[in-house]
């Protein structure tokens, strides 16, 4: 017989780059890799993952293990070996990109069962309640919320136990458990495709049951997402579960009801979640009891028994892409998990990455199109408005306030978009030159109105409005360009009778809010809809015919290399929200720069023309997606130690084949909440050398004293 395994190797969730050995008691279950368990550390006790069991080269006196939480693989056998990979591509510890994919509840040691509430369900057979009231209101608030609810929501609507008890003694109401069971629940059928949709469906069919990415570039409006759902119906009709991606912004009540009209339940992991649902959502996804899961970001570390296809809807969006800790590319994590699990993989915009569109055109992915709108709706026409030598009244040209007033008088809708919150960036002195600047970050501070002061968008600083100068006693303070409060307020001064909505983080901060605001504007009489990028994504504004975009040369001349890309995403789909009903729509952008070359290729060849062009750029500048990037960052209190540890780190790296090392550099926002950064940025000739010289800094530890450092692979923004 062999003896018992006595050295349990395991990932701990500390930004350490090595493994730990542990004792296995006398007795305690055999943790499977990817089991948790319970280990002192230092003065902690934390819950580790089980790397594998007598490890070679064990340490000779290991401490004891102090308990086995899981004798199984939590993860399932594709999520261990995702997490795997994600800590070798992302050159993340192994313990903290363990400590990522777990939810937090599974992280604290909790047990991993399934909470089974019961709610009270409708069923088919509510008879005729015309004498009863109080019973009807129930079976409607019923069916308002989807035909369930749990007993203290009833509660606290106000309906008591004995008109629940009345209304379930005949046979109306039934206890079910939370559970919607994951069969194949069509309800709605939907629009028949057009013939676009027909071929494309077709096309992506061919490719169930095996590994088959596919970008599917689709104009706004061009019914991607009546594609997605009949693909998803035909991998749910096949039995297997379906992942959806969406970027942060997209997961409106809107979405989520478009998708739950079709199939019934799905399931949704989003900020708003506490850890206790999510971990509910978590485990559900893994028993293989949510069919249908649409998720933001993380999502893509969900485990699921049988997944069947992966849907990353808006591909292109930066919030895909962590910006902390682990800093994973959602999209980019979903092709390797399509890819190890041998499924097709969706990938759909109708702005796509230049990474995608590269990809696509070496033959790794598939690259279908849908080039008109669904149901008939024409593209918006595309105009610039020449404002040089214009006078603006709070961002607005004369020129444009006459076409919205045309608009608005034809009874359509106007969206002014501007990429700015707050009232004005800059508050300025205009005797002596003072700006308003935060005293933690190199930035400047942005006035707000309505509550008033100054704020750092940076750091969330905020601070009174000076009266007079602090610069110079004199009260000759003003505030310099536009925001969004303040376009608002100039639109209002000239279209009094005509409500003005404001869509940006100040006024979505509750859900409510924003769905009350979203309602009212689908109302569809005359209005104008104000705000930053969260007007461009996802929503469906059917009555707006004209789409102004007020400040589109920022965009175009920003350092960070990604901004022409992001500025032309941004372009096209806040435009894309233009004439999506049967009035035709209008975009026109005023410019200061009416000849600028890339403005010019997107307004006459459109996002395609554009994106060509600006990958014929990167390639010439040798950059991404041409050439892999990864930046070491570093930030200390002190510019010293931060710089130093980086050029330690540049002279580590400078034996490296096949890579280009630039910097370090201050990053281009040298100072944030008081921290000065540095950047060391990698360009390699391919992806091999890259990772080769990274792993030379495999080992290096949290890094000198006083100074934070991270590895950011394919970073999206260089700030
Ligand atoms: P996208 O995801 O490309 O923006 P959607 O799928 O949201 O496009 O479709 C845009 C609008 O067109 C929606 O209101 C949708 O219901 C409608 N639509 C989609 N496909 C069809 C179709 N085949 N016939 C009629 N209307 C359609
Ligand atoms: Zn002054
Ligand atoms: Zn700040």
């Amino acid at each position: 017989m062999t003896p018992p395994p006595a050295v349990v190797r395991v990932a701990v969730p500390k930004p350490l780059p090595q493994l730990f050995d542990y004792a296995l008691p006398a007795g305690a279950p055999v943790p499977a890799a990817g089991g948790r368990v319970r280990v002192p550390f230092g003065r902690q006790t934390l819950t580790g993952i089980c790397v594998a069991v007598d490890p070679p080269d064990p340490h000779p006196d290991p401490r004891p293990l102090e308990r086995v939480l899981d004798a199984g693989n939590v993860l399932g056998d594709d999520l261990l070996a995702l997490s795997h990979w994600l800590a070798d591509y992302y050159h993340h510890p192994l313990g903290e990109t363990l400590g990522t994919v777990l939810p937090a509840g599974a992280r604290r040691g909790e047990a991993l069962a399934i909470r089974r509430d019961t709610v009270w369900r409708l069923t088919d057979a509510v008879p005729d309640l015309d004498r009863a009231p109080k019973q009807q209101a129930l079976v409607d608030h019923l069916r308002a919320a989807g035909g369930a609810a749990l007993p203290a929501d009833l509660e606290a609507a106000g309906f008591s136990a004995a008109v629940i008890r009345g209304l379930a003694a005949k046979g109306a109401l039934v206890r079910s458990e939370t559970t919607a069971p994951a069969g194949a629940v069509v309800r709605g059928s939907g629009p028949e495709l057009s013939d676009e949709q027909a071929q494309v469906l077709k096309a992506l069919s061919t490719g169930l049951g095996r590994f088959d990415p596919v970008l599917l570039e689709g104009v706004t409006g061009s019914g991607k997402t009546e594609v997605y759902l009949r693909l998803i119906e035909q991998v749910r009709g096949a039995g297997r579960q379906v992942l959806v991606l969406v970027p942060e912004i997209a997961l409106t009540p809107q979405t989520l009801r478009r998708f739950e009209r079709r199939f019934g339940a799905v399931a949704a992991i989003h900020s708003g979640l506490t850890d206790a649902q999510r971990l509910d959502v978590w485990l559900r996804c893994r028993a293989g009891e949510v069919g249908i899961l649409i998720g933001t970001r993380s999502a893509v570390l969900t485990p699921f028994r049988d997944l069947g296809l992966i849907v990353v809807d808006e591909e292109h969006d930066g919030s895909f892409k962590q910006q902390d800790g682990l800093r994973y590319s959602a999209r980019d994590v979903a092709v390797k998990r399509a890819q190890g699990l041998g499924i097709p993989l969706l990938l759909g915009s109708a702005t796509p990455s230049l990474e995608s569109l590269h990809n696509a055109a070496a033959g790794r992915y598939r690259h279908l199109h849908l080039h008109r709108r669904a149901g008939g709706a024409e593209m918006p026409g595309f105009n610039l408005i020449d404002i040089r030598g214009h006078t603006l009244s709070e961002g607005i040209s004369v020129p444009l306030e006459k076409i919205m007033r045309r608009h608005l008088d034809a009874g359509g809708q106007a969206l002014v978009f501007l990429n700015r919150r707050g009232f004005a960036p800059t508050y300025l002195c205009a005797a002596c030159g003072w700006q308003a600047e935060c005293p933690d970050c190199d930035m400047r501070m942005t006035l707000h109105r309505r509550p008033e002061g100054l704020t750092c968008h940076h750091c969330g600083r905020r601070a009174r409005l000076p009266r007079d100068c602090p610069g110079c006693g004199r009260p000759e303070l003003m505030a310099v360009g536009i925001g969004t409060q303040r376009t608002e307020a100039g639109l209002e001064a000239l279209f009094p009778d005509v409500p003005c909505y404001r869509i940006d983080r100040d006024t979505t901060r509750s859900h409510r809010r924003l769905e009350a605001q979203l309602a009212a504007i689908r109302g569809g009489e005359p209005a104008i809809l104000v705000g930053t990028q969260m007007l461009a994504k996802g929503h469906h504004f059917p009555n707006v015919t004209l789409v102004a975009v007020i400040n589109a040369d920022g965009g175009f001349l920003s350092a960070d290399f990604r901004a022409p890309e992001r500025t032309a995403q941004l372009i096209i789909q806040v435009a894309g929200r233009a004439g999506r009903a049967e009035r035709p729509g209008e975009v026109w952008i005023q410019t200061y720069q009416p000849d600028n070359p890339t403005l010019r290729s997107l307004i006459d060849d459109g996002y395609p023309g554009f994106a060509a062009r600006e990958l014929e750029h990167r390639r010439a500048a040798g950059l991404p997606p041409f050439r892999p990037m990864a930046l070491v960052r570093a930030e200390a209190a002190n510019a010293e130690p931060a710089q130093a540890f980086l050029q330690s780190v540049r002279e580590r790296l400078a034996a490296a084949p096949g890579v280009e090392l630039l910097g370090p550099a201050a990053a281009p926002i040298p100072r944030v909440a008081n921290r000065l950064r540095f950047q060391l940025m990698l360009l390699a000739d391919a992806r091999a050398p890259l990772h080769r010289a990274l792993r030379l800094l495999t080992g290096e530890g949290p890094g000198p004293r006083g100074v934070r450092w991270s590895v950011d692979v394919d970073p999206y923004d260089t700030f």
